[in-house]
């Protein structure tokens, strides 16, 4: 079923701590979506504890070396090859050359405003979306932009300022499949370091059984679980996400996952079957 994942956790020298949620994974609920555009966060009866870990196996896949595009569509940038940055030649607060230096106490090469001093830090980006169930099938919205224009997806997209990550998913849900929604749980967090973004996927339904594409979409369906067009998705985080949903339900019910999707060396970018999802943590 997973043919196209590889679950890696044993690299030498790496710290490999399962996620563990105490033996409910209900620990961590939200509650009351529905009323008001404020999640409410119920308290754990054990709190949720990350392990931290690093590996030196990562470092070089940490950079997001990615020319992030402020469009809200996510995995639509180019990026370079891992280790080198983002060019950024003009400085954003005043429009001054930059220069290309590690500033003092750093270890990476920033972009420095030779006018102003600004240093250039640029960060990975959330992306935020809603897995919705319905009669035991999922929401999946058809692209009506570029990037995979034509493609399959769950409704996400950029984070806003302003705004928390289930607000973010449920906005987007609203923008893209028209479809009002309450949250869940949190299903699953996915690191794509090599584009500089991470995706934060809730288990929601459906407040009402209605929805319809937005301007983003041109077309909004039920897939059943069996149906799912694996051969249209649009992202590797999208086919991750759906597998890891499937392989829970087959056997039980959904749990919480952390992964990290890398590339494989060599592969196309449109070809969102070439990654392993590696770290994988479950609850
Ligand atoms: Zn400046």
């Amino acid at each position: 079923m997973l043919r196209s994942i590889q679950f890696l956790g044993s690299y030498s020298g790496l710290f490999f701590h399962r996620l563990k949620l105490h033996g409910n994974h209900q620990a961590l609920s939200f509650i009351s979506l529905s009323s008001s555009r404020t999640p409410l966060l119920t308290s754990s009866r054990t709190p949720l504890c990350f392990h931290q870990f690093r590996a030196s196996s990562i470092g070089s896949e940490s950079n997001p070396d990615v020319a992030s595009s402020s469009s809200s569509s996510p995995s639509s940038a180019t990026f370079r090859p891992s280790g080198t940055s983002r060019r950024i030649n003009f400085c954003q607060l005043c429009g001054g050359p930059t220069k290309h230096e590690i500033p003092d106490g750093e270890e990476k090469e920033r972009a420095i405003c030779t006018l102003c001093g600004k240093i250039a830090y640029e960060n990975p980006k959330m992306v935020v979306g809603c897995l919705i169930e319905h009669d035991n099938s999922i929401l999946l919205c058809k692209r009506k932009i570029q990037p995979s224009y034509g493609l399959w997806t769950l409704p996400a997209g950029y984070m806003e300022i302003g705004e928390s990550a289930t607000e973010g998913a449920i906005r987007e849900t609203w923008e893209e499949a028209g479809a009002k929604v309450e949250i869940i749980s949190p299903f699953a967090q996915l690191d794509i370091p090599l584009i500089g973004q991470t995706y934060i996927i809730f288990l929601a339904k459906l407040m009402t059984p209605h929805f319809s594409p937005g301007p983003e979409s041109s077309e909004c369906r039920l897939f059943a679980l069996d149906d799912i067009p694996y051969e249209s998705l649009s992202f590797s985080s999208m086919l991750v996400t759906l597998k890891l949903y499937i392989e829970d339900i087959k056997v039980g019910k959904p749990k919480f996952h952390y992964g990290i999707i890398n590339k494989r060396p060599g592969t196309s970018p449109s070809d969102i079957h070439a990654y392993t999802l590696d770290y994988h943590l479950r609850s």
